[in-house]
């Protein structure tokens, strides 16, 4: 049998891993921050009566422009932008991956500060881009000055600011991001994938778009907007950032089908974002639960908790997992980290972890 090793693969790719949060079959899935409750049954019948007439038309290539969508989203945004300063692709990573494509490639680097998203540094391989992992505060925050100095030390040519940060949950103050924009010379990502989610009253990254062609807002309908399956991201940015974009982009990259879902469930984001207090809620109480439990949840904006104070994470993971209950050993010593779910599925993972604290 060939083996990876035996091919010629590029050599910058030799050694490396694919990204790979176990995809497995369990009662309680609280492992890759999805929005564990199904979107809203009139919805969904909207949006299957959106795609039944777009399938009519598929015989054609969909809208190259995805100009309907684009006027959703800006809607949806609001922050007065239009349809010029709007990008999508099939999933956020599609649109960093273009990001990347046309801003970083050979010779240019990309800097993020760790821990953060795994896929940054997996897209900066992919696109020949050299990868710079800067530090992070005490209890993963970042100040203006911590990331100023990275800024300063590295002079990359994109930085990707994750806010809130996946996987430590970390807000990031609109002040850090202002600094980051005013340091630096290169294109500034701030990463709004879970946004909605944010209760620190700190506004959105979106208010700091006029006057900084530089800074690009992206954004997902996977996590508050309980659309991951169909793969939408976007992103807002000044009208020739999207001009960049569309050098690299393949011709119809957002299917008819995509287009008319998205379209569609945005028609009804008031409903869409429904559970998102809910969710909110039940972070809260994943909080409150494993703090009663002796553990160190850290600071978080998101739908999903970092926990600290795990003697051994693979031993509580697999323990979890024994009882149905799946979550996510992200790599960071003595931690884990746990998607909120529904009321029931919460509850089954702060018992769960209960039964482990009188077990040991
Ligand atoms: C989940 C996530 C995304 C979204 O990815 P999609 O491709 O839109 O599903 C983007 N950024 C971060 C930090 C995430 O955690």
């Amino acid at each position: 049998m060939t083996s990876l090793d035996d091919l010629p693969v590029r050599d910058d790719l030799r050694g490396k891993n694919p990204y790979g949060a176990p995809q497995l079959a369990v009662p309680v899935a609280l492992n890759v921050n999805e929005n564990t409750h199904p979107i809203p049954e009139g919805v969904a019948t909207d949006i299957v009566a959106s795609l039944a007439a777009a399938i009519l038309g598929v015989n054609r290539y969909p809208d190259r422009e995805f100009t309907e969508l684009r006027t959703s989203l800006a809607d949806y945004l609001g922050y007065d932008l239009s349809p010029e300063n709007l990008w999508a692709a099939n999933g956020s990573n599609e649109v960093l991956q273009h990001i990347l494509q046309a801003f970083g490639g050979p010779g240019r680097s990309l800097l993020g500060y760790v821990p953060t998203y795994s896929m940054y540094s997996i897209l900066a391989s992919g696109t020949g881009t050299r990868w710079i992992g800067a530090e992070r505060d005490e209890r993963y925050e970042l100040t203006p000055e911590t990331a100023v100095a990275a800024i300063q030390r590295e002079q990359p040519d994109i930085v990707f600011l994750c806010s809130p940060n996946n996987p430590t949950g970390t807000p990031l103050s609109l002040e850090t991001i202002e600094a980051v924009y005013a340091a630096s010379t290169g294109i500034v990502v701030v990463d709004e994938a879970y946004a909605e989610f944010s209760t620190t009253g700190e506004e959105s990254a979106l208010s700091l778009l006029p006057g900084r062609p530089r800074l690009l807002i992206s954004r997902t309908m996977s996590k508050a907007f309980a659309f991951a399956g169909v793969r939408v991201g976007y992103l807002a940015a000044d009208p020739a950032v999207i001009d960049a974009l569309r050098l690299v982009r393949l011709p119809y990259h957002l299917s008819a089908l995509t287009q008319a879902a998205a379209v569609a469930a945005l028609r009804h984001s008031g409903e869409m974002l429904r559970m998102v207090d809910e969710i909110i809620g039940q972070r809260d109480r994943i909080v409150d639960g494993l703090r009663d439990l002796g553990y160190d949840p850290f600071r978080t904006g998101s739908n999903f908790v970092l926990f600290g104070g795990v003697d051994d994470p693979q031993a509580t993971f697999r323990a979890l997992l024994d009882r149905g209950v799946l979550i996510r050993d992200v790599g960071i010593p003595n931690s884990l980290r746990v998607s909120a779910g529904t009321t029931a599925e919460t509850t089954a993972f702060l018992d769960a972890m209960a039964a482990l604290n009188s077990n040991a």
